[in-house]
């Protein structure tokens, strides 16, 4: 990827960094010149290998928390700052789906995607915030998805995550407004991952269908906006939901 803003100094920590498209994001920041903590739930490995292919003496680590959990969620930022002294951007990216109709959908489903997608968030972030408003600079990032915006049957749990993520960021971009710190959203339509696999092809060629450039996104078409959003350049950008998803959804 070709350099497109500098980000020598920052330190982010980016959930569910080790895999899809949080790799990609973390890989990116990396590349414009962070340190990133690339935090995991259960894959170590994946992590592991993230956090090589970043590469460079001391610029990443690796930190397992699931964040659905407030306890685990709050250390990430802890481990974050024991690991680089401070925390500058946070990617709220780590998410689960777990599909079905909502009148076959149980309680467990519901509660396991608003936990992960919507209360990880929250508690990645209220960790977050406090460093960032003593250090008055701060970038909150969030990865919802175009199911937030216009639904998708077979999500409810989901899209009611995602949508609520965007108005998590819309709030907080009020609230510490003032401190120099943003709050953006991304919204990426359907991007090729472990979480998007088990589609038929049939499916797929229905979705490609609706999308206007035609074809699916790789993790790497995602991660230019967060780069973007993470920036000193995009001060000026806060309560914002960028659709990243090929002309799929257009408002
Ligand atoms: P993915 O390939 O399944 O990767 C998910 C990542 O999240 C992994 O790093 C996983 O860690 C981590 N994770 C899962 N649960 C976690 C938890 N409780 N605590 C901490 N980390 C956890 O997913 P993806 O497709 O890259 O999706 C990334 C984000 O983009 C999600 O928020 C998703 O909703 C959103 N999104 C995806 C698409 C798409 O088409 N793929 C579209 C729109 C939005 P482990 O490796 O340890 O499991």
């Amino acid at each position: 990827m070709n350099r497109l803003f500098d980000l020598t100094g920052k330190v982010a920590l980016v959930t569910g960094g080790s895999r899809g498209i949080g790799r990609a994001i973390a890989l990116a920041l990396a590349a414009h010149g962070a340190k990133v903590a690339v935090n995991y739930a259960a894959n170590a490995a994946a992590a592991e290998e993230t956090a090589r292919a970043i590469g460079g003496e001391g610029a990443a680590v690796t930190l397992r928390g699931d964040v659905a959990d407030p306890a685990q969620a709050a250390a990430l930022v802890e481990g974050t700052i024991a690991a680089f002294g401070r925390i500058d951007i946070l990617v709220n990216n780590a998410g689960v789906t777990s599909d079905d109709l909502v009148l076959r959908m149980s309680e467990a489903q519901w509660d396991r995607v608003i936990d992960t997608n919507l209360k990880g968030t929250f508690s990645v972030t209220k960790a977050a915030l406090r460093p960032m408003v003593r250090q008055r600079w701060g970038r909150i990032i969030c990865v919802s998805s175009v199911a937030g915006i216009v639904g998708n049957a077979g999500q409810a749990n989901y899209s009611a995550a995602k949508a609520g993520v965007a108005g998590f960021a819309k709030a907080i971009a009020k609230e510490v407004a003032s401190r120099n710190i943003t709050a953006n959203v991304i919204a990426p339509g359907f991007v090729d991952t472990e979480m998007t696999r088990d589609l038929t092809d049939a499916q797929r060629q229905e979705i490609v269908r609706m999308v206007a450039l035609g074809r699916t996104a790789t993790p790497q078409d995602i991660a230019p906006a967060a780069v973007f959003l993470a920036s000193d350049e995009a001060a000026y950008v806060t309560g914002h939901v960028l659709t990243v998803d090929g002309g799929l959804v257009m408002y």
